[in-house]
């Protein structure tokens, strides 16, 4: 592992300095992710800001508004070489094995190119059925069109830290439900045997206990993966036509219905959870006025069930780190104004670049979870992830990519929040 981790940053440095201008200071992640296919335009280090409404070279704009350039990169949170430091121990305790190097066997969770609720559900059975005693479920709430968000807990509860991964809070983004049960089974299927950084993974999950919420928004997923059959709720199905309508005519769609129900980013009320939370909702970047695809905030803060379920639970305990996972671009987005938790969120990022080789960007806008988390009144350090490249909903087949750049995002996480806020005792 630790050769490893070395050998990636040597090539980084070398790419570094041959290709990007301002590579002698700066590790760009660019260069951390040689070997995967990177993302296009829009999203480069050194790029000029490209702001909010940035679009493709194929015309499809990039998840969130993104203004990333050489010099809001250096100033916001660019790495200097001289204070990267990820160093882990290989060392494997007795009755351990060296679980870095190995893959689940016989997975439950497998890639598939459409992630449906379905078999989500199905894979929590069973994982439950597999791994009985290690796996805590808990619905949060149920959807206006009557799905669970579950809440999927691994580890001590009564811990002193606790980390949360979230996905899927965007409709299209469903990989990344895919992704996160695909770390919840490897952490499952190690539990017992395996180890990380020198400790067996029984002693990480008594140290520190960790929350999925593998998929915020089950109904805004079934109408990307299924269009208005998709929806249970007549009433629904008839807020998404319309919603089609609105855009329509209010110039927030030219794309044919059929292709904008698969671009499908909001909840079954076509509101944007992401614009939602009580976070600086008034600066949310949507601007209609109506339910829509993507581009409505709601009535109010957390006028939805979905993003209400993840506030309540986010408030209902003391966290350390929060990851979003969101598609696509290769990047991070890390800060705010006013962030409350802005040197650990940085902190924590550079070591999220490290693992995934994704860049790190500044968003702007209001309403996002990740705001909510960095300037509540007990913050936590946040990293959205954005995950693969192209056009959402991603094919099935960027997953063992994405599952080679994330797979140890849960660990670290982990690992880093306890290193802070245990061992160094930071508050
Ligand atoms: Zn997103």
């Amino acid at each position: 592992m630790r050769i490893n981790l070395r050998k990636t940053l040597i090539a980084a440095l070398i790419l570094a300095m041959g290709t990007t201008p301002m590579a002698k200071t700066y590790i760009t992640a660019q260069a951390m992710s040689a070997g995967y296919v990177n993302s296009g335009p829009g999203v480069g280090l050194g790029s000029s800001g490209t702001g909010q409404g940035a679009t493709r070279e194929d015309g499809y704009p990039i998840d969130s508004g993104i203004s990333l350039d050489a010099a809001s990169y250096a100033s916001s949170g660019g790495v200097a070489i001289g204070e990267l430091a990820l160093v882990i121990d290989d060392t494997v305790p007795e009755g351990c094995v060296q679980s870095a190097n190995m893959e689940v066997e016989d997975p439950i969770v497998k890639y598939v190119d459409t992630y449906t609720y379905d078999y989500m559900v199905n894979d929590i059975n069973a994982l439950s059925g597999r791994y009985p005693g290690k796996l805590k479920r808990r619905s949060l709430a149920k959807t206006p069109d009557g799905r669970d968000i579950f809440e999927l807990i691994v580890g001590n509860e009564q811990a002193a830290t606790h980390v949360m991964i979230n996905a899927s809070t965007h409709a299209r983004e469903y990989i990344t439900s895919n992704l996160v049960m695909l770390q919840l089974e490897y952490l499952l299927y190690f539990y017992d045997e395996g180890c990380f950084d020198g400790k067996p993974l029984k002693q990480w999950f008594n140290d520190v206990c960790v929350h999925f919420v593998p998929m915020v928004n089950p109904d805004g997923v079934s109408i990307s993966q299924f269009g208005l059959e998709g929806l249970r709720s007549q009433s629904l199905r008839g807020t998404v036509q319309k919603a089609y309508e609105y855009d329509v005519a209010g110039g927030y769609t030219s794309l044919d219905f059929d292709t904008y129900l698969r671009s499908w980013k909001a909840n079954a009320r076509g509101v944007n959870l992401n614009q939602n939370f009580d976070a600086m909702f008034e600066f949310a970047s949507g601007k209609s006025q109506l339910p829509s695809a993507e581009d409505y905030r709601g009535p109010y803060a957390e006028s939805e069930p979905e993003s209400k379920a993840l506030a309540d639970l986010y408030d209902s305990r003391t966290w350390r780190a929060v990851i979003n996972y969101h598609a696509q671009g290769q990047v991070l987005y890390w800060d705010i104004e006013n962030n409350k938790m802005r040197e650990h969120s940085r902190d924590l990022s550079n070591n999220i670049m490290l693992i995934t080789g994704y860049q790190k960007a500044v968003a702007g806008g209001g309403g996002g979870f990740k705001e909510y988390v960095q300037l509540c009144s007990r913050p936590a350090a946040c990293v959205t992830i954005e995950v693969g490249s192209g056009t959402c909903p991603l094919p099935g087949s960027q997953l063992p990519t994405i599952w080679a750049q994330n797979k140890f995002v849960p660990l670290y996480t982990m690992k880093w929040a306890y290193d802070k806020f245990v061992v160094r005792g930071d508050r």
